[in-house]
């Protein structure tokens, strides 16, 4: 297939390279123009403008930082195609911008998918992502196949924006249970305990989740964990802010009771200003165990 790629980031540009080994050919777009010439390095081709990129294209991806970007492409997008390609917006961004491009893109009578994925950097670049996807059952159907390259796991979430939906509501669970993992950690050293002795306990107890026995948050007991590299990401505390944010944005619209997706993004926004953003969530920890001793009398 002829795809364009939109938004050749750290998420991007791997996944457009798996595109191309998948045997696709893809024009891409970028600000950046060094990452343009990755894309080139690895047999992509370079546009240098998002008309030129989707010009021909049976399928366009989009791979950008926030709803506002998104919002400002897809318009340039469907003015600038010919035919009706099929649009995937792979980004994670709020729901009801989700659901207005995709209203808009219905009016040119072209399919819009929102796709955002889990997985990180990594799951990009091995081509293990998970797709949460919103959309009709045709327009999955159409693009199954392009999400097939990049990605392991697919999963039909709904109508437009179901997708967005669903990673925003992992990504809340995910923030509250690392705080909560967290947490049992700082008290267990302040009681005492030996952390492997509550990781062994916890992990076959009723404590079990996976922030705790796939991602645990203290160096240890989970030797992969980002905790034994120094917290170095993984998926950083600015992204986990961002994912909390956008969960609020929507319990506020949707009149969704969520007091403890409030707090835990209260938490991030304290972690993210004292200058912990840039490390993995996981910080959380390390966070938590020195503002309570900074606060202890
Ligand atoms: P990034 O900032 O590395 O990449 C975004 C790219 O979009 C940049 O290269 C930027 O130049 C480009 N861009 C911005 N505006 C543009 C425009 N108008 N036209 C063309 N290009 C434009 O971000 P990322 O880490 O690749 O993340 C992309 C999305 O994926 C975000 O929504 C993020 O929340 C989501 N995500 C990221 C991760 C992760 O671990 N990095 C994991 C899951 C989801």
């Amino acid at each position: 297939m002829k795809i364009a790629f939109i938004g050749l980031g750290n998420m991007g540009l791997p996944m457009a390279v798996n595109l191309l080994k998948a045997g696709h050919a893809v024009s891409g777009f970028d600000l950046v123009a060094a990452s343009l010439q990755r894309l080139v390095e690895y047999g992509g081709r370079a546009a240098a403008t998002v008309a030129e990129a989707v010009a021909g294209a049976e399928a366009v991806v989009t791979m950008l930082p926030a709803g506002k970007h998104v919002a400002g492409v897809v318009p340039e997008i469907l003015a600038a195609v010919q035919g009706k390609p099929l649009l995937i917006d792979s980004s994670t961004i709020d729901v009801e911008t989700a659901r207005r491009v995709a209203a808009q893109a219905a009016e040119h009578g072209i399919d819009l998918l929102d796709a955002p994925v889990s997985g990180g950097v990594g799951g990009a670049a091995a081509g293990t992502l998970t797709f949460m996807v919103g959309g009709t059952e045709a327009a999955f159907a159409r693009g199954l196949p392009v999400l097939q390259a990049m990605g392991k796991t697919i999963v039909h979430a709904g109508g437009p924006g179901a997708g967005q939906s669903a990673k925003i509501c992992n990504n809340m669970i995910l923030g509250i249970s690392m705080i909560g993992v967290s947490e049992a950690f700082v008290l267990a050293d302040r009681l005492g305990l030996d952390r492997q002795k509550l990781f062994d306990i916890a992990s076959k107890s009723s404590g079990q989740c996976w922030s705790l026995t796939s991602y645990c948050p203290v160096p240890g007991p989970v030797p992969n964990s980002p905790a034994n590299r120094g917290y170095l990401p993984g998926f950083a505390a600015t992204l986990m802010l961002k994912d909390l944010l956008l969960a609020q944005q929507a319990a506020e619209a949707g009149g969704a009771p969520t007091p403890l997706g409030a707090h835990a993004a209260r938490i991030y926004q304290a972690l993210v200003e004292v200058g912990e953003g840039d490390r993995d969530f996981s910080v959380t920890y390390e966070y938590l165990s020195d503002l309570y001793r900074a606060e202890a009398p």
